[in-house]
């Protein structure tokens, strides 16, 4: 999926304190998110009108928040009330929901500058569901070893090692690359990766080499509610070439079988039962 820079959307977006079309949002050449990266973002899915696991969402962006030193420009009743703004203002039942703050503008230096004010930038778009021959055949990945920062548990707007790594799999025409690093599995370019062997789930720890998805915790509670064992502990690539069945998972695709890595099938090459039970309580949980 591609879009020209032009592309009217229809979009109203928020910025420091304002909705306006996307179209005429502007940031200065000197905010520090242009400039060095410098912010975090979050992408919350929108069902039905309702943010799906908000209070989630939001505690992830204050972690975040904290672990730059930022202090959270707005409280979690104006964050509450922005989002249900930005969703009434658009017309798709299903959204999600972008918002990003950065360290504000400032006279280019590395360190911290004095007294700028945090850029707020919040935007909606319409939640589009993966096309539904992915889900019946799975998708294939590619994987590469994890070049990244050691703060991946932060939610940066700094993605550029997370770009590379999805332009390798584009690349490919592959749907995501997974990533391994010292030969154990970390995550993908833009979502958590999970593996299953003789009906357990396996996921890698949430440290710092790693995004914390809100879906982990989802599909965490699934499991247990489905008396599906799962295991978090580190995860050797033989493992994940050996598996019976591979997903991924992020807001905006939910939960996704992988069906091919770098040209091999995964288990039987077709999803597995495991996925097809998980996805099904993953739009239960969406419903409910
Ligand atoms: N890891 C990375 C690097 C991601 O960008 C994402 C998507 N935000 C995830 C994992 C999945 O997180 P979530 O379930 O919160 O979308």
């Amino acid at each position: 999926m591609s879009s020209t820079p032009a592309e009217s959307t229809g979009q109203t977006v928020f910025l420091n304190g304002e909705f306006m079309p996307i179209e005429s949002a502007r940031v200065p050449v000197l905010d520090r998110g242009f400039i060095f990266g410098d912010g975090v973002y979050e992408v919350v899915p929108v069902y039905g009108g309702r943010a799906f696991r908000w209070p989630q969402h939001f505690a992830r962006l204050e972690r975040s928040l904290a672990k730059i030193r930022l202090a959270n420009p707005r409280s979690s009743q104006q964050w509450t009330e922005l989002v249900a703004e930005l969703v009434r203002l658009h017309p798709w039942r299903d959204q999600f929901v972008y918002l990003q703050v950065t360290r504000g503008v400032a006279k280019r230096d590395h360190a911290f500058p004095k007294g700028a004010t945090p850029t707020v930038f919040a935007m909606s778009s319409e939640f589009v569901a993966l096309a539904p021959q992915l889900r019946e055949h799975g998708v294939p990945v590619v994987t590469r070893p994890d070049e990244r920062w050691l703060h991946c548990d932060i939610k940066s707007i700094s993605l550029l090692g997370n770009v590379l790594a999805r332009q390798e799999a584009a690349d490919a025409d592959a749907f995501e690359c997974v990533m391994f690093r010292d030969g154990f599995l970390t995550e993908g370019s833009s979502s958590n990766i999970w593996v299953v062997r003789d009906g357990t789930v396996f996921c890698p720890p949430l440290d710092r080499l790693v995004l914390e998805g809100i879906r982990v915790g989802l599909i965490g509670e699934l499991c247990a509610a489905s008396g599906t064992p799962l295991e978090v502990r580190r995860i050797l690539r033989e493992e994940v070439f050996a598996a019976d069945e591979l997903m991924l998972s992020s807001a905006t695709r939910e939960v996704v079988p992988i069906t091919r890595i770098d040209g091999q099938a995964v288990g039987s090459g077709a999803p597995g039962p495991v996925y097809a039970r998980l996805y099904a309580a993953y739009q239960a949980a969406k419903a409910a």
